[in-house]
């Protein structure tokens, strides 16, 4: 197996699997695989009360929204159909009747 993880401690690259343990024989050192190689754990999409949020979920803004470069607000309690989430700041792109494609903060919504 070669691509096991270099030591964290040393960064030796020799690691072996003992048993559920990887070894160092450069420095001793002994690590748990499930530490140091486990995935980042995936990013949640949360709305404002912390309900967890899916492609497809229809949500609600609980603060106006302003449009950028224009006068245009988009008023609390517009209800947003079929959200697609999105890394970035504005973490929910979604299209908004009568003002088109828009990406919004998961704070400034709640789940419909
Ligand atoms: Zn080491």
């Amino acid at each position: 197996m070669s691509n096991l993880p270099a030591c964290p401690a040393c960064a030796a690259d020799y690691t072996y699997e003992d048993g559920s343990q990887l070894v160092c024989p450069s420095c001793g050192h002994e690590w748990n695989p499930t530490d140091a190689t486990a995935e980042p754990a995936a990013k949640v999409w949360k709305d404002a009360h912390g309900n967890l949020l899916q492609d497809g979920d229809s949500v609600t803004l609980i603060k106006d929204l302003k449009i950028k470069g224009s006068s245009s607000v988009i008023k609390v309690g517009t209800k947003v159909k079929n959200i697609r989430l999105i890394e970035g700041d504005h973490d929910i792109d979604c299209k908004i009747d009568g003002f088109g494609p828009m990406q919004l903060k998961s704070e400034f919504i709640k789940k419909a």
